[in-house]
């Protein structure tokens, strides 16, 4: 079989990429990796990566390795859980980390899903949990979004019995950028059985601004089926560097750790991830710079006469009108990489928000490769 990697996911990458990562000049090659093995002016707007990258002093903390790449990084990794669970106010038993989020969804998987206990996830949303459920042969139930692009909550929980082992609510939703409110969640939470644990993936919750919105890690004291995973990739910029974490109740993190492969956080993530928490400003400012490119794009768009689904993230969903995967591939000939399809929201484009001039060049190449109804 063959192994499920973003790259692959993506879809659209071409041959050249692998090439690119086995480039012996190192400055280069990593140029060309992160690059996606596409010229270096090319625009990438289709990870929902952040283009500002990690701060200055994260980038500092991870460059000062002398005497501790060599090591085993056990201490880092207690002062890391440390720093995070004072940034969230628990216990450091209640912290997972994990190697990007996707690690905390995959062990969450190997934790609470078996071939006897299925996963119940939303369609579409980030397609992970269900990935690592397939590959241990857990069943996975698929329940479709509301007609304004959220998870159906209430079909969600009446999916539930007691033998599912894990419910993923990805709020925001990840492709569509949507939420579920707190009151929503709370009447949720209170529906599924205790036996079932519910993954909220957070990844994107930095960037939400609709007051409506809750972190799920308020409920887990009242409910400790509780899980929510985090991410370093998103505001904070990380993605390459990899690292996420889950806040839970002691008992569930204790059951996804024991899949966690050893030392599956490295020094230089960990050192800059402890900067990153140390530095008020940032969340702020990174995600002033997002919502307001954001805000442009999605102005844009209207006066372009194009429908956009309302989004809480640093990506916004766009309607093609048609299929979009020439869309795609037009914007890849003109050196911008755009998201991938989303099968069951066809004609939708997903763009990640990136710096103003790349969200403006990408408004313009669309005016071209798909003509707008209105001036
Ligand atoms: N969860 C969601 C909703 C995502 O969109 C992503 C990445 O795009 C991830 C998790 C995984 O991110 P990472 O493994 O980099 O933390």
């Amino acid at each position: 079989m063959t192994a499920i990697t973003r790259r692959t996911l993506a879809g659209v990458l071409g041959a050249a990429a692998g090439a690119a990562v086995f480039d012996t000049r190192l400055g280069r090659g990593l140029a060309l990796a992160a690059k996606r093995g596409m010229p270096d002016d090319t625009i990438i707007l289709s990870s929902n990566e952040n283009p500002y990258g990690p701060s200055e002093k994260a980038l500092e903390a991870a460059g000062r390795l002398g005497g501790v790449a060599n090591r085993y990084p056990d201490a880092l990794e207690d002062e890391a859980r440390a720093a995070i669970a004072k940034h969230h106010g628990v216990t450091a038993d209640r912290i997972a980390l994990g190697c990007g989020s996707s690690e905390i969804l995959q062990m969450a998987d190997l934790a609470f899903t078996s071939p006897q206990r299925p996963a119940v996830v939303a369609e579409p949303t980030f397609e992970a949990v269900l990935i690592y459920a397939r590959a241990i042969q857990a069943p996975g139930i698929k329940v479709p979004l509301t007609a304004d692009f959220r998870h159906d909550l209430p079909k969600m929980a009446a999916a539930c019995d007691a033998k599912t082992g894990l419910v993923y609510v990805c709020n925001p939703n990840n492709p569509t950028g949507t939420i579920v409110t707190g009151e929503e969640l709370s009447s949720f939470v209170a529906k599924v059985p205790s036996s079932t644990t519910i993954l909220v993936d957070e990844a994107y919750h930095h960037f939400v601004e609709d007051s409506r919105y809750r972190t799920a890690c308020d409920l887990i004291d009242r409910h400790p089926n509780v899980v929510v995973a985090r991410t370093f990739s998103k505001i904070y910029g990380m993605a390459g560097l990899r690292l996420g974490y889950a806040v839970g109740s002691a008992a569930r993190i204790e059951q996804m750790a024991r899949f966690a492969s050893f030392s599956n956080a490295n020094a230089a993530v960990l050192s800059a991830a402890i900067a990153s928490l140390s530095e008020p400003d940032l969340v702020p400012k990174q995600r002033k710079a997002l919502n307001d490119a954001r805000r442009w794009l999605v102005a844009e768009m209207a006066r372009q006469g194009r429908r956009t689904i309302p989004s809480e993230t640093n990506f916004v969903m766009i309607d093609m009108g048609g299929d979009v995967l020439p869309v795609i591939k037009a914007f890849r000939g003109r050196k911008i990489l755009v998201g991938r399809k989303f099968p069951s929201l066809p004609n939708w484009l997903r763009v990640t928000i990136g710096k103003p001039e790349e969200v403006q060049a990408f408004a313009a190449a669309l005016r071209t490769i798909v003509p707008a109804k209105a001036a």
